[in-house]
């Protein structure tokens, strides 16, 4: 059955007035996660106490919506676990599987990967010592770079300034053959293009749930372990609810089965109640569909914004299948211009130098919202309404 995405759209509660092209950033409220929340704190958290870990299911929910995402980017049942911020997961990941390369010292990774993952990575490697380097190379460069000293390769699939999107398929068969495992983020993937971790034969993942799959600011992030590996690794963030039996209350770490081990300590029981309500709008959809869909948004932003702002580059590749599910366009202005249109009602973002970035999310963006978006943009930059001192004044948060 083909997807409703007029259907999916009532099940978000958008603010009128406002075109959001930045769902890939951090995506907008379900009505029933409101609802759900609200449930989860008076009637589960209020009326239970401590008894909701058992009588609601709290301490299983982890592994509950770990199957609910695996759907969503091709992961076996029983191998994606949530919990924690996607920037501990990245480490979790990256911990295991260099210690199932032991021979070998080299991570590589490229200069588009976000920062926090490259930074997580640079830490462990001081903590690590006895030798261990990150290696970062262009994203054009990595495939060359990919040698046999390699320990890991970790990647974050769909770059978070161009939208460049790696060729995860390719990448894992040649890291394999030359004896290293793979990392990969897919902050930008999950609920943006199909991802099929088993079929693509890969070794870890993991990625955020803020961002297209809706689950609130600070919503939980999702680790998956192939299975072949899941009982081999050993976390290095071991903590008691990774224990093979947390009350039993041993003095010994003994890693839980499989992807329970991957588990830290107490999850966000309010988040992931937002995010289950949030996963009950991904159930009535298929990703081919989500994806073609993002693809006809995307290809209509960027005619419209070339044929009416020839002073905007196209920063994102041409080729759709090359891209994520966001475009972004390069001007030397971009921060006054994203301001100016965030003032006229279209969100997006801004990212250093000089990126305007805008996110499809065919869930809740309509084709009217991509046409109006191209129009007000389009009378920005002729009128140069973004020339203002008020345009300038970076916040914060870009
Ligand atoms: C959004 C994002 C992050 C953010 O990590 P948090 O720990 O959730 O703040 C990390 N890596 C990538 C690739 C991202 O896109």
């Amino acid at each position: 059955m083909a997807a409703d995405f007029a259907a999916t759209r009532a099940m978000f509660q958008l603010p009128d007035g406002v075109i959001y092209l930045d769902g890939n950033s951090l995506g907008p409220l379900p009505r029933g996660a409101a609802e759900r929340v609200a449930a989860c704190i008076t009637a589960e958290w209020g009326g239970m106490l401590i008894t909701a870990w058992n009588r609601a299911g709290w301490i299983d929910l982890p592994r509950r919506l770990g199957d609910r995402i695996g759907r969503l980017i091709g992961a076996e049942p029983g191998t994606v676990v949530l919990g924690d911020t996607l920037s501990i997961k990245v480490y979790q990941a990256l911990a295991s599987a260099l210690e199932l390369r032991p021979g070998r010292r080299v991570i590589l990774s490229d200069t588009g990967n976000f920062p926090s993952d490259l930074y997580m990575a640079d830490g462990l490697v001081r903590t690590l010592g006895q030798g261990y380097e990150l290696r970062t190379v262009a994203p054009e460069a990595v495939e060359a770079a990919i040698t046999p000293d390699l320990a890991v390769l970790m990647l974050t699939e769909v770059d978070y300034r161009t939208g460049r999107r790696h060729d995860m398929v390719r990448l894992i068969a040649k890291a394999h053959d030359a004896g290293a495992l793979v990392v990969w983020d897919l902050a930008h993937s999950a609920g943006a293009i199909e991802v099929d971790l088993a079929g693509a034969a890969a070794d870890f993942a993991v990625g955020c749930t803020y961002k297209y799959l809706n689950s609130g600011p600070g919503g939980p992030a999702f680790i998956y372990v192939a299975p072949h590996l899941a009982d081999r690794v050993r976390p290095a963030l071991s903590g008691w609810l990774g224990h093979e039996a947390p009350f039993a209350f041993d003095l010994d770490y003994r890693p839980g089965t499989g992807i329970e081990r991957m588990r830290v300590g107490t999850p966000p029981i309010l988040q992931m109640a937002a995010l289950d309500a949030s996963l009950d709008i991904w159930d009535r959809v298929e990703m081919p569909d989500v994806r073609a869909r993002s693809i006809t948004l995307s290809e209509a932003f960027i005619q419209g914004v070339e044929a009416a702002c020839p002073t905007l580059e196209l920063a994102s590749p041409r080729d759709p299948e090359a891209r994520g599910s966001q475009v972004s366009f390069r001007h030397p202005e971009g921060y006054a211009i994203m301001q100016a249109l965030i003032a006229a009602g279209v969100i997006g973002d801004f990212r250093a130098p000089d990126i305007l970035r805008f996110g499809f999310t065919p869930l809740y963006t309509t084709m009217e919202e991509v046409e109006a978006a191209v129009g007000i943009l389009a009378g920005i930059m002729a009128t140069s309404a973004w020339d203002r001192a008020e345009f300038r004044t970076r916040a914060k948060v870009t």
